[in-house]
Formats: C-alpha cells, structure tokens, sequence
C-alpha cells in the first residue's frame, strides 16, 4: 500500500499550486466574488496551459490524464474557493460525457474547439419540479423528423449564460414510459439558439461563475446533438454523477485546508484575556478535531479517485466521499466564523465566503441526504 503521490502527480501538484497563487490567488478571488465577475484572467491562464484538455484523450488533443490527477487540479484550484476550480471542471466533466457517448463526428466537432476554450460547456438537470429526483425531468422535446421541440424550464445551471456555451440538457423524450428515466435524453443545446433565453439568478454563491435559469419555448434543437443513444439519458447522467461527484468533494479539501489554516493563524494572533485565543481548549480543540476529520475526507477523496481511473464502480465510495467532504468542509468553515468571531463577517476575512461555499457542497450536485440515501441503499438498506 502506498499513500504518496507518483512523481509525476507530485509534479504536477507543485505546478498547480504555483497556477493558484499567481492566476487565482486571494485577493483576486476576494474580488471576482464581490464583483460577480468572470475570472476571464485566470481562463484565459489555464486555456493556455491545456489545462481542459487533462481528461480529453490525446487522439483529440488532450493529456489524456485520470480521475487522480483531476482530483488534485481540484484540490489545488480550490484552494481560495471552489469557484475558481468550477471555471474549468464544470465544462471538464461535462466534455467527458461527449468522450464516452458522443458518436465520432461528435467527438471531431466538439473536443478539439473546446480544448482551446473556443466553446465551453454547462449542465443542465435541475428543474423547478425535478431535483433531488431527477428522473422527474419535465422539459419535453418532441421528436419533430429532423429536430426536437424544446419546451420547459431548466433551473440553477452553473455558467449557462456564458458566451460560446452549449448547454448538456437533460429532457424528456418519453412522458409514458415506466420507470421515468427511461424516457430521458441529453441534448447539445448552444445558449443561443432562438427560443432559449438564459438568466443569472442572484444566489449568494457562485457569484463569479453564475447560475442561471433556461427557459426554452419551441427551440428547435437538430437531432445529432443527441448524446447517447434516444431515451438513454439516464445512462449518460449516472455516468457523469461519478465524476460530478469527484469534483465536489475533492475541491473541498482544498478549501476547507485554507479555510481551516486560516483560522489557526488567527487563533495564534488574536489576543483575549491575555493569551491568543488559539491557547484556549475550547478553540485549539475544535479546530485540532476538524483537521483530524479533514485528513479523513482527503483519504475518502483520493481512495473515489483511485477507483474511478481502475474502472471499480464506486458509487458508494464517490457518496461518501461527497457526504463528509461537504459536511465537514461545513463543520470548518463554521469553526472558522467562530474563530474569527465578528471579524468573520467582513469579505476580507475571507470565512464568510468560505462558509457560504461550503453550505453549498451539503446541496449542490446531490445534497447530503440523498447521498445518505445512496449509501444506504448499496447497504441493502
Ligand atoms: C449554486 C448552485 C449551482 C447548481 N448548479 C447546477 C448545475 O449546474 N446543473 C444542475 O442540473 N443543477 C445544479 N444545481 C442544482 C442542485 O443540484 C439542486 O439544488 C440539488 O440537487 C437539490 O435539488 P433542489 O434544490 O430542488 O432540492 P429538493 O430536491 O427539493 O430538496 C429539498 C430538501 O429535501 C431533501 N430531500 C429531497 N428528497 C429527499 C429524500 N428522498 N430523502 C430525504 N431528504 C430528501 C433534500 O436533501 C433537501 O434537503 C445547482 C444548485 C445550486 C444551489
């Protein structure tokens, strides 16, 4: 058994940790989020090192890398907050899904523009009706000969609105069959075909990137951007969940490390009743029991990643990897705001944005009861 890194991870860890503090440090983190603003700067740095192309096979001009080395682009990106990971992982894991479903022409038309940032993907299976039950999907599009009609809403879609972005729309195409998933499919949907209008909601989190609401009335969407095959949408999106799920739990790690860090610096300087409040039990414990939990968590991650490049199904392992990432990223960032006591609430402590983050790991992308209900399940419960 080993628990270290290969040189080349290693490597490639150090090169990401000098990305970080020089294309998304923190005070240009700070700012993108008080501004809600685009890091443009720091895509336009990571285009630039190939780093969508990590996933990508080489065939189509990627590195051709695995789940491992994506986890620690995750971790490292993240370190200032998730959002600056999510700028490249969103799109990542969404163009895995033309990797692994998309026909050939697919794969030409799609991989190569995308690696060099010409064309950005986003996901879409969230709606008003359907989320922690997502094969409630209601947005129909009817098989019209040559194209489907788009019709429905879409809601809480990270970087939809974004220019050159295609939406991976999960839609329905089969309103009677049972079970509901199998009435599902995926459609390339570009964010400005005639009928689809996009708007940013204004959300307390992922201010930089955006989440945005799709309305989509009578949008024609042409047959061969079907991803998989008709009414095998389902397939598509439990495939991606594995991956979906590395990316928001190992970027937490990351986050919740600094976060946590962040707290302890504080605890040594800041001075009450004589002595910095860091010698006081009540804070040196809650944070020493916090980084024991963390260590745990980072295991849970890397052990997901590990499976995911071998091929083992580890849908169990994936969710609980995910439940206690967001939970204890939850737990620090709490500690955290405890720590600095009124001083949290200020941007420049950064913990407020942190805690506002990590609220959203418990939520987004699976929340944690219903990744309580999968483990349970692979259980036998
Ligand atoms: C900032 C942000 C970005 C997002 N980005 C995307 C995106 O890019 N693409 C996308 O498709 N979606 C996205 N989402 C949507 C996200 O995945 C959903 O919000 C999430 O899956 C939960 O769905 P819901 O909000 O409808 O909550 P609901 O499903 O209504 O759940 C409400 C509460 O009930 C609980 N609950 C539901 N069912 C059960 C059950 N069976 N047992 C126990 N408890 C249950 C939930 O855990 C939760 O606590 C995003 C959300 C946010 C906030």
């Amino acid at each position: 058994m080993d628990f270290g890194f290969t040189q080349e991870q290693e490597m490639w860890r150090t090169m990401l940790q000098d990305f970080t503090e020089k294309e998304a440090g923190r005070e240009y983190t700070r700012d993108c989020d008080l501004e809600k603003r685009f890091p443009q700067e720091l895509w336009d740095a990571g285009v630039k090192q190939g780093f969508l192309g990590l996933l990508i096979p080489e065939e189509y001009g990627g590195m051709g890398s695995d789940a491992i080395m994506y986890a620690i682009f995750m971790e490292c990106l993240a370190k200032y907050s998730y959002e600056m990971a999510s700028v490249f992982s969103v799109p990542m894991f969404c163009a895995m899904n033309i990797v692994e479903h998309g026909t050939d022409q697919q794969k030409e038309r799609y991989l190569p523009p995308f690696i060099k940032g010409e064309q950005r993907f986003s996901i879409a299976i969230t709606e008003p009706e359907a989320g922690s039950d997502a094969s409630a999907v209601a947005c129909m599009a009817e098989d019209k000969g040559d194209h489907f009609l788009l019709n429905g809403q879409k809601q809480f879609s990270t970087a939809a609105h974004l220019p050159g972005n295609i939406i991976m729309m999960a839609v329905r195409t089969d309103k009677d069959v049972v079970p509901a998933r199998n009435g599902i499919s995926v459609l390339l949907v570009p964010n400005d075909a005639p009928g689809i209008e996009v708007k940013r909601l204004p959300l307390i989190v992922r201010r930089a990137v955006g989440t945005c609401s799709i309305f989509c009335g009578d949008a024609k969407i042409p047959k061969e951007n079907l991803i998989g095959e008709l009414n095998g949408g389902w397939r598509v999106l439990i495939g991606h969940l594995e991956l979906e799920r590395l990316a928001g739990s190992a970027p937490n790690v990351g986050e919740a490390q600094c976060c946590l860090d962040d707290a302890v610096e504080y605890a040594k300087t800041r001075v009450q009743f004589g002595r910095p409040i860091g010698k006081q039990q009540g804070i040196s414990h809650m944070l020493a029991d916090l980084q024991a939990q963390l260590d745990a968590v980072r295991l849970l991650v890397y052990r997901s990643a590990w499976m995911i490049t071998q091929k083992i199904p580890c849908r169990r392992e994936v969710s609980m990897a995910k439940l206690l990432a967001g939970e204890v990223f939850y737990a620090i960032a709490t500690a955290a705001m405890q720590t600095f006591g009124g001083y949290a609430f200020l941007p420049e402590s950064d913990v407020e944005r942190h805690w506002r983050m990590a609220k959203l790991f418990t939520i987004g992308g699976g929340t944690s009861q219903i990744q309580r209900l999968i483990i349970a399940r692979e259980m036998g419960l």
